[in-house]
């Protein structure tokens, strides 16, 4: 028999049940909700180009389909990580050619000064004028910053890049770089790049995305020998990526000695399952009460200032 119901409203009470097994998650680890310091916003021309891209599987993450699983308007979006007990996300988008940054700037600008609860985010592309619209941003307030060497196509190393890392490490605000070969790999990915950025700059407060994957031993190595990496756990040790990008078993040791340099991120809202499954993903490598907290609350607290 066909259901009369209306759609949306099942929606709805999906998303109710979802938030509420989110809040029981961080309270039953007696925390006050969570910090994700890897969640998207940005214009929505641009992020329905992203979600095509992923949609028509163009991230080629071993041929599996990636259905985005939040396709709501922003509004919702950001309800529904309140609903998830989010205390604070960030904002991050990211060009992918020259002329772009400062726009989406402008645009990451606006919607932290509507959304209270979101870290004012900024991101910049290897061109002319990199160093003085990063100086821009930070002057007006961004506490993060997003770099994204797979889509941007850029090398960390470029020289126009040489006074935008110095202007972070300086300032002390934190990067999140997607600098890891996954899902796939781009012509400056992987360790080296980035290791020679903070042989540079080593005080640089680098997030490594998505916990470096799959190079996670040599990311997390850099985590060991500079006091500023961070990395985080954005879609790792969940079912999608243990298929393509598994963590090793041996590794794991280390992820309880970098246990103060882990930071929950989930990649809301461009992920193929639920916000949830992040989170359980996390707790079943069975590292603890305390671990979880860091990682889903403290680690970003202290860092960000909070
Ligand atoms: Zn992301």
């Amino acid at each position: 028999m066909t259901s009369l119901q209306d759609p949306s409203a099942l929606g709805q009470r999906e998303a109710d049940g979802e938030a509420a097994a989110v809040v029981a998650f961080w309270e039953s680890l007696g925390l006050p909700g969570l910090v994700d310091v890897h969640t998207h916003f940005m214009p929505p021309n641009v992020l329905s180009k992203v979600w095509a891209y992923f949609e028509q599987g163009r991230a080629a993450a071993g041929g599996q389909a990636w259905p985005i699983a939040y396709r709501q308007p922003e509004d919702e979006r950001v309800a529904l990580l309140r609903a998830f007990g989010v205390r604070r996300f960030s904002a991050l988008s990211y060009p992918h050619k020259p002329g772009m940054a400062s726009w989406l700037n402008r645009w990451a600008a606006g919607f932290a000064a509507r959304t209270p609860d979101a870290l004012h985010s900024a991101t910049f592309f290897a061109e002319p004028g990199a160093a003085a619209y990063v100086a821009e941003a930070i002057g007006a307030g961004a506490r993060l910053f997003k770099a994204h060497l797979q889509v941007g196509g850029y090398d960390p190393r470029d020289e126009r890049l040489a006074p935008v890392w110095a202007l972070l490490a300086e300032a002390g605000v934190p990067v999140v770089v997607h600098c890891g070969s996954g899902p796939m790999p781009g012509r400056h990915t992987g360790p080296g790049p980035m290791s020679e950025v903070l042989a540079g700059q080593p005080g640089l407060i680098a997030i490594i995305a998505h916990l470096g994957m799959p190079e996670y031993g040599e990311f997390l190595d850099l985590a060991e020998r500079y006091p500023g990496v961070y990395l985080d756990t954005t879609m790792a040790f969940t079912d999608f990526v243990e298929r393509i990008a598994p963590f090793p078993a041996e590794l794991r040791p280390r992820l309880v000695a970098a246990a103060d340099r882990i930071l929950l991120g989930s990649d809301f809202p461009n992920i193929p399952y639920s916000y949830l499954h992040q989170l359980h993903a996390l707790a079943r490598l069975d590292l603890g009460p305390a671990w979880l907290r860091g990682v889903c609350y403290g680690n970003a607290a202290r860092l960000l200032g909070l």
